[in-house]
């Protein structure tokens, strides 16, 4: 008895402080609809230990009033402790901005080098903060808990709405009008349920849900029982997390389709169990109706509500969700990178699916990556973090490897089934294409594709790189197509007869002739996409296939309604960017073709090997995941590339320790961390002078502390008329340097239109 209340109030006790209630006398917020500026105010003794950190307080603002955030607590306010005005109210009873992530807007805005306004924005987005737009009212039909035995006697005369019931059983719930278009029972058929008892029916804001259109998962409900591995797992996972702190993060490195997705699911399931709650970040690409369909799944029949975040929500949409969460209606959330930011209390999981994912990191301010900020955030609030991948990122790998982390292995495929054969083709020995151009289908992998379209079995085909030709030139007198904002050659699309800059979207009309000399015969070097698909029209006619790739896929759904043809056996050849690589599970896929590659290997990164060694690791594991056997043809001029016979051989751990020992001898990540400073604008000149001001500041600071490279162009010199120049930073700590990169790079009054950032941890070197 005693411990049970000793128990109860050293949990109230912890939450008290983890809201971070406090008797301070000041508050520092940040204003609801702007909050880059922070500012002080007085908290007046009848509010005073009411205040917690992200609560909502009205102050005064000029001669009237405003919303604003409490994100801090200082000691001092910043201006004359007179001139300080009094809060004047509460609002809400709790904040609403859950403390823990205050602290991590702190954290990032550390670590980061952001304002912690630009971090608090991440946090709460602007849907959130602007109360406007309301978006569309829709009927919610869910099931009356409880009615099963009654359904049973008065459905008996009606197998619409018997079909209907059950449905509505198996989903949990549904909108009206999606319910009765993908089902094909008219709403006429569900308002009878609801008339009987049987459901209920509540107006709510409508939330566009994708992934409840489609089940896509087959027997997703069922808990198969765990392999001698997985159980081993799952263990290691339990024994971590009862830790003081959870523990360590688990690294959860496993091939493709050894049951990883199984494990998260179990660590939900426990947690859920204990009334804790879940989040989970898959990359954006694999937030498919799949992956969701695998996870609600497990909560079919349990009231627990599981909420989808995705880019493509509206922003009423992202509101609703964001108060769902936030009022503890929704308790598992799945999305990709800012889903991180959910705020959901009492969290007792964060999972990281394909953690080595580059979508993880935020190309803007804050730049932030979201797996290492789940690792914080766990921290933070005492929850286990997993991270899971078949090719973990060599940041995790080293850190398991020197037991920051606790490595976790799965060396077996689930159903048994052999990890493909990879052949690397060797293009330097193959023939050329008759009519010129690149080799796109060499003949292995011709012949593979028409064996497995005989056969009724299934293929993919990647090329990452999207459009018809990444380059367009004139063989008369040389001139190369470049973008006129960019350092860039500009895109062929054949489908639209355009020229495209892939990196600021311009656009033009494809060229007649050449613009320099006139010379009616253009030359198309390389290849994209809409170039592989001409090939694999003309090897294998009459084949059905579906290009994937962003160009492709840009109507909503789309995505989902390729994959649901491939999947039911519509199509043969799935062909496209890196879409096709992750993720995706079809046990009919037997084949896999890797088409240019070369270029990806050859990009001036310190990364492009692990990058490429990853997407090959990937891609072939789509390939035999059913009964039959798969293989994988690579094709390279470099068949002797590390990264390649790494690959070959599924060597995840070679590839660590050799690509580790090229890391160590550069002292490159993950030995070190990498800090891109970059100055960009439309005059070089002052560009440059910016860059070179900044290093020679630096240097004075630091002297030998931290080495400071010369400034250069970034190797794409120009983007959108705006000329760029870099330094790029190996330092030991970051914290060490952030406060000096803030000050000398980010603070000062720059000309204008200048720009400047500092990217911590930077993965985008181009
Ligand atoms: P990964 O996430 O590692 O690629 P998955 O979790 O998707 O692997 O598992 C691959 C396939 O094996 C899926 O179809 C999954 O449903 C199935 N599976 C996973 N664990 C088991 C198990 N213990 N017994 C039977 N099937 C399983
Ligand atoms: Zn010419
Ligand atoms: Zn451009």
């Amino acid at each position: 008895m005693v411990e049970g209340k000793r128990g109860k109030l050293a949990s109230r006790l912890k939450i008290a402080q983890s809201q971070g209630v406090n008797s301070s006398e000041f508050v520092r917020v940040a204003p609801e609809l702007g909050l880059d500026r922070l500012f002080d105010y007085r908290i007046p003794e009848r509010l005073r230990g009411q205040v917690g950190l992200g609560q909502r307080l009205r102050v005064p603002w000029g001669r009237r009033s405003i919303m604003a955030y409490a994100v801090e607590f200082p000691a001092q306010p910043e201006v004359e402790a007179e001139k300080v005005r009094e809060v004047e109210e509460v609002a809400g009873e709790r904040p609403l901005i859950p403390a823990a992530l205050c602290q991590l807007a702190r954290w990032m805005a550390d670590y980061y080098a952001c304002d912690l306004g630009a971090a608090l924005r991440t946090i709460l987005p602007g849907p959130v903060r602007s109360h406007e737009g309301g978006g569309k009212m829709a009927w919610w039909i869910s099931p009356v808990p409880g009615r099963e035995a009654v359904a049973e006697t008065v459905l008996k005369g009606s197998k619409a709405q018997r079909k209907a019931w059950e449905h509505l059983l198996k989903s949990g719930g549904g909108w009206l009008t999606l319910l009765a278009r993908d089902t094909g029972i008219g709403t006429a058929v569900w308002r009878a349920l609801v008339d009987r008892g049987l459901a209920e029916r509540t107006e709510k804001r409508f939330v566009q849900d994708e992934a409840l259109a489609e089940a896509g998962w087959p027997d997703a409900e069922k808990r198969p029982e765990l392999g001698a591995e997985q159980a081993q797992a799952m263990e290691a996972w339990q024994e971590e997390r009862k830790k003081e702190g959870a523990g360590r993060a688990i690294l959860l490195e496993g091939v493709t389709g050894s049951g990883k997705t199984e494990i998260y699911l179990r660590a939900m399931e426990a947690v859920l169990a204990e009334g804790k709650n879940a989040i989970i970040l898959v990359p954006e690409i694999s937030l498919t109706p799949q992956t969701v369909a695998r996870f609600r799944g497990r909560l079919v029949g349990q009231k627990i509500r599981l909420c989808v975040l995705h880019s493509g929500q509206t922003v009423a949409e992202r509101r609703e969700s964001w108060h769902e969460i936030r009022e503890g209606r929704a308790r598992v959330v799945i999305g990709a990178r800012s889903a991180l930011f959910a705020p959901l209390e009492n969290l007792g999981l964060i999972v990281v699916d394909e953690e080595h994912d580059g979508g993880y990191k935020q190309a803007e301010s804050p730049r932030y990556h979201a797996r290492d900020l789940a690792v914080v955030r766990g921290r933070i609030e005492g929850a286990p973090v997993l991270l899971g991948s078949a090719t973990p990122s060599l940041e995790s790998g080293f850190n398991a490897d020197r037991d920051k982390y606790r490595r976790v292995l799965l060396t077996h495929r689930v159903d048994g089934a052999k990890l493909p054969k990879v052949h690397v083709v060797d293009l330097r020995k193959e023939d050329k294409p008759k009519g010129g151009g690149p080799i796109l289908l060499s003949a292995d992998l011709t012949k593979a594709l028409e064996d497995r379209r005989k056969k009724g079995e299934q293929s993919l085909v990647l090329l990452n790189r999207r459009g018809y030709a990444p380059s367009v030139q004139c063989p008369h007198c040389g001139r190369v197509e470049e973008c006129e904002r960019c350092a860039v050659p500009m895109t062929y699309h054949r489908g639209e007869e355009k020229l495209r800059c892939h990196f600021c979207d311009a656009e033009k009309a494809a060229p007649r002739q050449c613009t320099e000399c006139s010379s009616p015969v253009l030359k198309f070097t390389g290849a994209g996409t809409e170039r592989l698909e001409e090939s694999v029209a003309e090897a294998l006619p009459g084949v059905r296939w579906t290009r994937m790739d962003s160009d492709s896929m840009k109507a909503r759904g789309s995505h989902a309604k390729a994959l649901a043809a491939f999947r039911e056996g519509r199509t043969e050849i799935l062909l496209g960017t890196q879409m096709i690589a992750k993720g995706l599970h079809f046990p009919r896929v037997t084949c896999v073709g890797v088409v240019g590659i070369d270029g990806a290997l050859n990009l001036p990164d310190f990364r492009a090997s692990e990058r490429v060694f990853q997407l090959l690791v990937q891609v072939a594991g789509r390939a035999g995941r059913g009964e039959i056997p798969g293989e994988v043809f690579v094709q390279t001029y470099t068949p002797f590339h590390p990264a390649i016979q790494f690959a070959r051989h599924h060597d995840v751990t070679g590839f660590r320790e050799q690509e580790l020992e090229f890391r160590k001898a550069h002292g490159y990540p993950p030995y070190r961390r990498a800090i891109l400073l970059s100055f960009s604008g439309s005059s070089e000149a002052q560009a440059l002078a910016a860059a070179e001001h900044a290093v020679k500041r630096l240097r004075e600071i630091w002297k030998d502390k931290v080495e400071v490279p010369d400034a250069g162009p970034a190797p794409i010199a120009r983007v959108e008329g705006r000329f760029r120049f870099q330094v790029f930073l190996l330092v030991d700590k970051v914290g060490e340097v952030i406060g000096d990169l803030k000050r000398v790079v980010l603070a000062p009054k720059w000309p204008s239109g200048l720009r400047t950032s500092v990217d911590v941890d930077a993965q985008d070197l181009l």
